[in-house]
């Protein structure tokens, strides 16, 4: 016997969550970031830069303002990473799935408002063992 992931109720073996449980819609927690070209952090805890913007009920939500092409949650290039988390519900719940992607500047001396060029990429290989940005 197993017990469901979200509300501990008792499942058959091999199965994670209950059907109320795997039913209940996810959220997509936005979360940006800075990494340097290896997909590091800087050294130093003063030196992290990682906000949590908030979360969407779809993915395609939470893209649009990825993707969106003034690129404001990226903060004229203090974020240069965008991470969105599916999230079921429940205490310390592990996120089911993860979208990574990197934001380049595209007219960083410009004075008008930065564009950025924003591509799909991998989980970087230093967060391999780590999950759950987003909510801590
Ligand atoms: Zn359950």
């Amino acid at each position: 016997m197993g017990s469901c992931q979200g509300c501990g109720a008792r499942l058959l073996p091999g199965k994670g969550w209950c059907r109320a449980c795997r039913e209940t819609p996810n959220i997509f927690v936005l979360t940006v970031m800075w990494l340097d070209a290896d997909g590091r952090e800087p050294q130093g805890r003063d030196k992290r830069r990682e906000r949590t913007w908030g979360w969407f009920p779809s993915l395609e939500l939470a893209e649009t303002t990825v993707t969106s092409k003034d690129g404001h949650i990226y903060e004229d290039g203090y974020y240069n990473v965008a991470l969105i988390e599916e999230i079921p519900w429940g205490s310390l719940a592990i996120p089911r799935a993860e979208h990574w992607y990197s934001a380049s500047m595209l007219k960083p001396e410009s004075d008008e408002r930065a564009l950025y060029d924003v591509k799909k990429i991998d989980k970087p290989e230093a967060f391999r063992s780590v999950c759950s940005f987003g909510m801590g």
